[in-house]
């Protein structure tokens, strides 16, 4: 059995076919899925969703970098840490920095930076506080995302690095603070190498797997609308990359992603 850590089941691309990707989702022998937010509007859906399906979908709660313009209330948080008390929600997420899109009207490239920057912390002091793991997004923003989680140095924060497409270095300094990482089908791309050979150094109990659907569909079925069920593909890939039998595989990412999120 698989879990598929990381699924924007509230994307408008899977609207009316929320049944339909669970049920093929469990055919796949992935019984677990972490619904993850991006902004206030999502996250109440996540927890709308986990209520609907128990055993089967938990919620994250939290503001996406690139949604970090959109707060128009300053009590986010307030928001945010209520919605965070729900049973269902595991993890404040998904939640980081991201330097790779252009800034929004009315910033430039300092001022939406240090937006970001605030609204990350604000996310972390949160997840401290509610003693809940977070679910982190990083893109071109590597020494700035990780001096960050340097901060919080002797505290509580469990992250996990989600989507790792980086060098074992930039691991390392993150297991350092005793984080993870997680891999997508990314993993799967002939052109990964990288990723590749990062994967089959990594500690076997150091990392998840996820899709981050509805994008980044894994080999074979690159093309297609990803949804839980392909964590089956990467999965298997990773398997190939180690050496290892895919069902030890299963079984160790499982056991990482319900002891991160606390789900049994
Ligand atoms: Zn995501």
């Amino acid at each position: 059995m698989l879990i598929d850590t990381h699924a924007h089941l509230a994307s408008p691309k899977f609207k009316g076919d929320v049944d339909e990707i669970i049920k093929n989702a469990a055919d796949a022998g992935v019984d677990r899925i972490i619904a993850i937010a991006c902004d206030l509007e999502d996250s109440p859906v996540n927890i709308e969703l986990a209520e609907k399906y128990p055993g089967t979908v938990y919620a994250t709660v939290g503001i996406h970098p690139c949604y970090a313009h959109e707060i128009a209330t300053d009590d986010y948080i307030s928001i945010l840490r209520k919605l965070s008390t729900h049973e269902k929600v595991v993890a404040i997420g998904e939640i980081g920095l991201d330097y790779y899109h252009a800034p929004p009207t009315g910033f430039t490239g300092e001022t939406w930076r240090t937006r970001q920057a605030e609204v990350f912390r604000a996310q972390l002091d949160l997840a401290v506080k509610v003693d809940l793991p977070v679910v982190v997004h990083q893109r071109d923003s590597n020494a700035d995302t990780m001096a960050i989680l340097n901060e919080y140095r002797g505290t509580s924060l469990r992250a996990v690095l989600h989507c790792f497409t980086y060098d074992i270095d930039h691991a390392k300094r993150a297991f350092d603070l005793g984080h993870l990482v997680s891999f997508t089908g990314v993993v799967t791309y002939p052109k990964a190498q990288d990723v590749q050979e990062m994967a089959a150094l990594v500690d076997g109990n150091k990392f998840m797997v996820e899709t981050d659907c509805p994008y980044l569909t894994p080999v074979p079925r690159r093309g297609k609308r990803c949804e839980p069920a392909d964590t089956k593909h990467t999965a298997m890939h990773l398997a190939k990359l180690r050496g290892v039998d895919f069902e030890s595989l299963a079984s160790e990412t499982t056991q990482t992603a319900e002891a991160f999120f606390k789900i049994d």
